[in-house]
């Protein structure tokens, strides 16, 4: 058995957070590649290193002295070292040669990634791993995404002669050999990666909660939490604005049947979310999680004998296309198709798309609303449950909430129902509670 184990920022904190790092990396000795955050915020007011790293760029770039920045990011470093008693161990050659490149060349890609890089470092002295670069062995192509043929090869083949390595996440090397980063919030997908890569069984994501939450904490307070999700599932979950693991770290998982297992640093002993490919497991409710977004619009385009129409709902949404907004969902009748759109998107544009649908398909009628929030209630189990839509919208119904919209698709994986912005949460709670409080 062998494990990835990707620790976040918080995880990383300083070094009271390292060593419990350090212990439960000790207590398995499965977990053998680790991919570490850089140093995330010790409390509220703190800043993560990442963000001192892309202000220094800033004042690089605007032509002021930095010296004070980096001293003050090697201050947050140089109190992680000393905490965890590395004597003979310094980053003082490092943050030297780090001045020097920025007076060569100023790369915000380069400074952002110098703290994963710093703390991979850290790591791989207080733990006796190997340090792997990812500069060294994972790639981008030309159009600047991964490269995954020539990654897997190269990654892969360190990763059999390391066989405890660190790789420090969120970077690699583009075309032209120079550091590149991901996204932020990237260090996820460089776990997934290197989970990929080694082909391990288990990619454990580590953070500072335990696991997922079935809706967001600060709608319902102490919601009960998901144990097991599909990747489909928290697809639709991430899509509608949970904030879960960087999208893009589901891909080399996934592809290589991988389950992750979301884990807290602080309860190391709570088992976490596992998401999975697929799974015949039964979650304790019938959905499996609830999220939401507000500020959407819809347009209602109405035209008698629509249905027999060839190449109307093509017609029509081509003024959405030609205006460059995204579709987000479209929920139709016999005689009528309803639009979903982004407000902020489409607001600018309203009158070109509802000039060029009427130009392109002389519909009778075109309205606009404003004001929906969209709230997606996710699950495998839906499907075989008998009745779960009709629950969803007696409980909005007592708790008098009109409901707007209702999109299921046919997956049956979940149902979507619009609101007024000014109803989201309420419709939340009321479906939090019929499902999970009353577990009808
Ligand atoms: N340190 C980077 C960030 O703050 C990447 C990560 O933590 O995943 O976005």
């Amino acid at each position: 058995m062998k494990k990835v184990v990707k620790f976040g920022g918080s995880s990383l904190a300083d070094a009271k957070q390292f060593k419990k790092v350090g212990d439960i990396i000790r207590a398995d000795e499965s977990r053998v590649f680790v991919v570490p955050s850089a140093p995330g915020k010790r409390n509220s007011k703190d800043t993560k290193v990442t963000d001192m790293l892309i202000n220094t760029y800033n004042d690089a770039n605007a032509g002021k002295d930095v010296t004070e920045n980096l001293a003050k990011i090697k201050a947050r470093y140089d109190e992680i070292i000393d905490g965890l008693g590395l004597k003979d161990f310094s980053l003082d050659k490092e943050f030297e040669k780090i001045a020097e490149d920025i007076k060569k060349e100023l790369s915000l890609d380069y400074l952002a990634s110098r703290g994963e890089y710093l703390n991979g470092c850290i790591m791989a002295k207080y733990l006796g791993f190997d340090f792997l670069d990812p500069k060294d062995v994972i790639f981008f192509n030309e159009e600047g995404h991964l490269n995954v043929y020539k990654t897997n090869k190269v990654l892969g083949q360190a990763l059999k002669d390391h066989p405890h390595a660190v790789i420090p996440g969120f970077y690699g090397c583009d075309k032209d050999g120079k550091v590149k980063t991901f996204s932020r919030g990237g260090s996820d997908v460089t776990g997934s990666i290197v989970a990929g890569a080694a082909k391990v069984d288990v990619y454990e994501n580590w953070t500072d909660v335990s696991g997922f939450l079935i809706c967001d904490p600060r709608i319902v307070k102490n919601p009960a939490q998901i144990k097991t999700i599909t990747y489909r599932e928290l697809r639709e979950l991430s899509y509608m604005g949970a904030s879960v693991l960087h999208e893009d770290a589901i891909f080399p998982v996934r592809s290589a049947g991988i389950p992750i297992n979301i884990k807290n640093t602080n309860r190391p002993e709570d088992e976490g979310t596992w998401i999975v490919e697929s799974t015949g497991q039964k979650n304790e409710y019938v959905i499996t999680g609830i999220a939401g977004k507000k500020d959407f619009c819809t347009v209602l385009i109405t035209k008698s004998l629509m249905n027999s129409e060839v190449g109307f709902c093509r017609k029509a949404l081509q003024a959405f296309e030609d205006n460059g907004i995204n579709i987000e969902h479209m929920p139709s009748g016999i005689d009528t198709m309803t639009v979903v759109v982004h407000e902020k998107e489409f607001i600018n544009k309203e009158q070109a798309v509802v000039s060029e649908i009427h130009r392109n398909c002389s519909p009778d009628t075109i309205e606009i609303e404003s004001d929906l929030a969209l709230i997606a209630v996710v699950g495998r189990g839906m499907k075989s449950m008998r009745g779960t839509a009709g629950r969803i919208f007696s409980a909005l119904a007592h708790s008098h909430v009109n409901v707007r919209m209702i999109d299921q698709g046919s997956s049956e994986l979940n149902i979507i129902v619009g609101v007024k912005n000014e109803d989201f949460e309420t419709a939340v709670k009321a479906i939090y509670d019929i499902f999970v409080t009353t577990k009808l």
